[in-house]
């Protein structure tokens, strides 16, 4: 046997990686694992990074309440643990007199649901606020709560300060098989633990039935994104009255100053099928068209993610099969914005379950990080030049990041071993160049400081090598 746990979370996304965190200030012994090689590197890694105000789902529902409560909650954990949240408010745009009427339900739901400050603005007040938009847009739903963050450095974040505060963290560890004894479950013959979360996104329904719940089955729908280079051209969150089809296309800026066009929404069979197709860049170019009053900018990039939907509301609770085995399943939009309040719920189902929590006296709820060297002042760069002469060379010149930053990603305790694990980190290679310049740098690097061979490192998971063989030197022979 590996080890015995008191709880293992299954799945590092941002609901694995809150629950990990919440959990973190107990007396308990936890792992939080994943099969992925990194956290963050399902749905949570790509969406649309809205923390949404809380009125556009159905009253009464799981993702009312948990939308609603844990929008609430990210301003101080953002705080404590040192991630980027703009609170920049959000508009329901209509273009109608019959999408005037759908805002108006959206302002009653809202307000059902708890969300505060909701208002409907006129054009003339739209067109002050956004001068970017058609002159044929009618009215909007304002809601001042909404914001935006990185996904991934959230979870990055939250799964620091867990390990920071003693949670083991397994990478690269499929969950297979799920035995029970006497006292809880065996994970993969090796690992055994009292209390189990799955967290596990679009295969939570194949890991709940590894203990016989077959009660959910989850049916992935994806979503195509387009990212237009940095720039100033919303000031809100802008999205698109919904429809019996969907909700439409938003525009939002992002924490890192680009625009996010998007999402797509298409059911796909296979829950790992991130394309980005000539169907969903067409369609969401043609919508943005009809928003914006000038052409759309040009796209620098674009990416897809895969919603893990189970019928219309999230599940998070116990199984039927076991009461100390935990779903956190179906949590489609608006799971990011809900994560740290479906966190605190599954605290209090574990400690109603039996689970004893006592608080550690030590618990540090920061995450301590030195700053971006870009975002220093010229003497403070200088000073940390002097100290280190590694943080004066930069490698990535679009987003300029520093040799030490890069060396930092790859020898921290929740390291960054592949290249997407330093981008989500540092966004090396996220600028215009797209990593054409600092690629071969960071190939180096992560050879020499993660002691891992060319042809070790991975863009993302196993088999996205760069590098196949060597062609001629053998410098590893
Ligand atoms: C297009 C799109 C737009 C969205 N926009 C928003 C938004 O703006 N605001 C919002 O609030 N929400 C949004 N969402 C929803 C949000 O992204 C998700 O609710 C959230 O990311 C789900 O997180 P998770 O931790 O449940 O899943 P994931 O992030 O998928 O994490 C699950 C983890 O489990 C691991 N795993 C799977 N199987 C196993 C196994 N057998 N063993 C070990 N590990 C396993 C995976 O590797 C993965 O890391 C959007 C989703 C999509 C797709």
């Amino acid at each position: 046997m590996k080890s015995s746990q008191d709880v293992v979370i299954v799945g590092a996304g941002i609901i694995g990686s809150s629950i990990a965190r919440q959990l973190s200030q107990y007396q308990l012994n936890i792992t939080l694992l994943d099969q992925a090689s990194d956290v963050s590197c399902g749905t949570t890694k790509a969406n649309s990074a809205i923390i949404h105000a809380g009125y556009d789902a159905k009253p009464q529902t799981l993702q009312a309440k948990y939308n609603v409560q844990g929008s609430l909650l990210w301003p101080l954990l953002a705080k404590e643990l040192a991630f980027p949240y703009r609170q920049l408010g959000s508009l329901v745009l209509s273009f109608d007199e019959k999408q005037d009427e759908i805002l108006k339900e959206l302002l009653n739901r809202g307000q059902q649901n708890g969300v505060s400050g909701l208002e409907i603005w006129n054009q003339k007040k739209i067109l002050r606020e956004e001068p970017a938009l058609s002159s044929r847009v009618h009215s909007a739903l304002y809601a001042p709560s909404a914001a935006i963050v990185c996904p991934y450095q959230a979870a990055i974040a939250l799964t620091e300060n867990a390990i920071h505060n003693g949670v083991t963290w397994l990478p690269s560890y499929p969950v297979k098989k799920i035995s029970q004894d006497k006292d809880g479950f065996v994970i993969n013959d090796e690992i055994h633990t009292r209390y189990l979360i799955n967290a596990s996104g679009v295969n939570s329904d194949k890991v709940a039935a590894l203990i016989g719940d077959t009660s959910f089955t989850i049916s992935p729908r994806r979503g195509e994104y387009l990212i237009l280079d940095k720039q100033q051209l919303v000031n809100h969150v802008l999205f698109q009255t919904p429809t019996p089809l969907g909700k439409g296309v938003l525009l939002a800026p992002t924490v890192d100053g680009n625009v996010l066009l998007g999402p797509t929404a298409i059911d796909c069979k296979d829950p790992t099928d991130t394309q980005v197709t000539q169907n969903g860049i067409d369609l969401i170019l043609s919508q943005a068209k009809t928003i914006l009053k000038d052409p759309v900018p040009p796209v620098i990039s674009g990416f897809a993610g895969i919603r893990a939907l189970a019928g219309d509301d999230f599940i998070v609770g116990p199984s039927q099969v076991h009461p100390h085995f935990f779903n956190c399943a179906g949590i489609g939009s608006p799971g990011l914005a809900s994560s740290p309040a479906i966190a605190l719920a599954i605290r209090d189902y574990l400690q109603e379950a039996g689970l004893k929590l006592i608080e550690k006296p030590d618990f540090d709820p920061c995450r301590h990080q030195r700053l971006p060297i870009h975002s220093l002042s010229n003497r403070n760069k200088d000073l940390l030049i002097q100290e280190n002469p590694n943080y004066g060379k930069i490698v990535c010149r679009c987003e300029t990041i520093s040799e030490q930053e890069i060396i930092d990603a790859i020898t921290a305790e929740l390291p960054a071993l592949t290249l997407d694990g330093l981008k989500r980190r540092l966004r090396v290679g996220m600028g215009r160049c797209q990593g054409g310049f600092c690629t071969p740098r960071l190939l180096r690097l992560l050879e020499q400081y993660g002691h891992l061979k060319p042809a070790q490192i991975n863009k993302n998971e196993p088999g996205s090598n760069l590098i196949y063989n060597e062609t001629k030197g053998a410098r590893h022979a």
